[in-house]
Formats: C-alpha cells, sequence, structure tokens
C-alpha cells in the first residue's frame, strides 16, 4: 500500500534532529571543541527521545566535505575563520533522519552558504511524485552554478528506509539526464554540497566512522569476534564511531583495524575536496508526498 503520510515516527525522528542541528549550530565558535558539539549532538538526541543517534555527529571543517568525528580525546577546536558542516541524524525505531548545517565562522564566506542552500530549496521546490532524481540533481546544479561556484558530483542524496541510512536511489547534486523517478511514500535525503574546488572528493588516510558488514563470518582472533560481535548488537545496520567504544582491556583501534581488514567492518575515511576547495553543504529530510515534498527536518529559522 502507497505511504500518503509519513510515518508517525520517521516525523519525530525529523523534529529531534532538527531541534538538535539548530541548538548545536549556534555553539560552534572559534575555539570551541570539535568533541564538545559531537557530545552535546549525540547527547541531545537522546535527551529529546530518539531511540537512538541514526550516525555518529559529522562535524566536517573548511576542505573536509564529510565523515570527519572526534576520535577519543580529541583536542582540536574550531579555527577562526572557516566553514563547519555539521551534519547529524535521530532515529526512532529505526525510522531515520539525516540533515545538515553550515556555519561559517567569521562571515566571510557566505557566498558558500547561500549557494547550497539555494541549492537545497530549489531541489525540494521540484520533489514530486513522477519527477526524475536526475531533475532534482539538474536543480541543484543550476542553482551552485549561478553563485559561480560548482557542486561535487562525487556526493549526493540518497533514499532512506528503516535501518538503512543510503537505501535505494540516489539523488545526483549535478545534471544527469534522466534516472529514476521518486514515488510517493519515499523518504529521501537531500544534500547539495558547493565548492570552489574542482568538484571531486578523495578520501583521506583517517577514518573515524563505521559500520558492520552484516554477512561477514571470516574466521578473526577471539578479541575480534566478540568486538564484532558487540558491534553488532549495539549498532545494527547503523554507521558508528570508533569512540563509542571503550575498553581498559583492549587496544580498539587496532580491532577496528583488524575487523576492517577482515571485511567485518566498513571503514568511512573523511573526504576532502580534490582540490582542497572550501566545501558547504545544507541537508534535509524529505517525504515524497501526492502534493510534493514534506521537509521532515524543517527548522523554525528558516
Ligand atoms: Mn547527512
Ligand atoms: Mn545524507
Amino acid at each position: 500500500m502507497m505511504d500518503r503520510h509519513p510515518h508517525p515516527d520517521s516525523v519525530r525522528a525529523g523534529q529531534i534532529a532538527a531541534r538538535v542541528i539548530s541548538e548545536v549550530a549556534s555553539a560552534i565558535k572559534p575555539g570551541v571543541s570539535v568533541l564538545k558539539i559531537c557530545h552535546l549532538a549525540e547527547r541531545k538526541i537522546l535527551e529529546y527521545g530518539a531511540t537512538g543517534l541514526a550516525f555518529p555527529c559529522n562535524v566536517s571543517i573548511n576542505e573536509e566535505a564529510a565523515h570527519y568525528t572526534s576520535p577519543r580525546g580529541d583536542k582540536r577546536v574550531f579555527p577562526d575563520q572557516g566553514l563547519v558542516k555539521l551534519d547529524l541524524g535521530a532515529h526512532v525505531n529505526g525510522y531515520l533522519s539525516d540533515t545538515a548545517v553550515t556555519v561559517d565562522l567569521d562571515g566571510s564566506y557566505d557566498r558558500f552558504i547561500a549557494a547550497s542552500r539555494a541549492a537545497l530549496d530549489a531541489a525540494i521546490e521540484i520533489v514530486r511524485p513522477g519527477v526524475r532524481v536526475g531533475e532534482v540533481g539538474a536543480a541543484i546544479e543550476r542553482a551552485i552554478r549561478k553563485t559561480g561556484l560548482r557542486p561535487i558530483h562525487q556526493l549526493s542524496g540518497h533514499e532512506m528506509k528503516p535501518w538503512t541510512l543510503h537505501a535505494g536511489k540516489t539523488v545526483p547534486n549535478i545534471h544527469m539526464g534522466g534516472g529514476p523517478i521518486m514515488k510517493e511514500g519515499e523518504v529521501y535525503a537531500i544534500e547539495p554540497f558547493a565548492t570552489n574546488g574542482n568538484g571531486t572528493v578523495r578520501s583521506r588516510r583517517d577514518a573515524y566512522i563505521f559500520s558492520n558488514v552484516m554477512s561477514n563470518r571470516s574466521r578473526v582472533d577471539r578479541l575480534a569476534n566478540e568486538v564484532r560481535n558487540i558491534a553488532r548488537r549495539r549498532f545494527k545496520t547503523l554507521p558508528w564511531a570508533s569512540r563509542w567504544l571503550k575498553s581498559d582491556r583492549y587496544d580498539v583501534d587496532a580491532v577496528i583495524h583488524t575487523l576492517v581488514r577482515a571485511g567485518a567492518v566498513r571503514a568511512y575515511p573523511v573526504l576532502v575536496e580534490g582540490a582542497n576547495g572550501m566545501v558547504s553543504q545544507f541537508e534535509h529530510t524529505v517525504f515524497v508526498s501526492k502534493n510534493g515534498a514534506i521537509v521532515l527536518t524543517g527548522r523554525g529559522d528558516e
């Protein structure tokens, strides 16, 4: 049966993420600890009634496009100037939300903020049953190019299903003729990225976000097997941060590394812009209704 209205848990997950992101974004200032912001966001998501986090709070700075979250004991602080992407999500009984804003630390990058925000608005404007994801990408690209910046074409929005953050269809950030159509009842995260670089991303060597490969049955040592089971029980199919695993008995990062090599855990390295350009991003979770997009992560301040 076709879902004509968003699931109540999906609505709740969206409201929680929206409230948390506006509160936490206002705490991002030069000199503030990145780890403190990750903790604050993750604590508030649970405090406001989520079943859990959809994924670790991402705090990516300047040329980092995505996937930075503080490691344990992170001493990093926000610089005096630059762009901070705060990207977070909640889940309520597996129904997910995913939303992001960019904070301009000293107001010198307003063109970047305007570009990705306008692109997200343009995308939301044309979402309806029957639209092709490629048309949404075209609207995003057009809005970003108008500002003189370019979209990051290697990153895209994505359909979301309960317990699965990246499910099914993707929403490109550039004009791509056609593609599959959006259907009533589907939920998408739409996330335009604008840059003054070359529009690509590359993986850095460091990774702080991981997810379980549930089907993996590789033989690993007893300790790695124990950690594989703990991670599966705690995080199921959703991404997790290395800092969420703690032990005085063993070196958590070494065990995670073993699990990655065994194919039991997938690593999400920090993604940086291909030419080290500055990057901005805005993201909303939307429900495709008969009358167009219902923004599930909408905030009062927009
Ligand atoms: Mn996101
Ligand atoms: Mn997303």
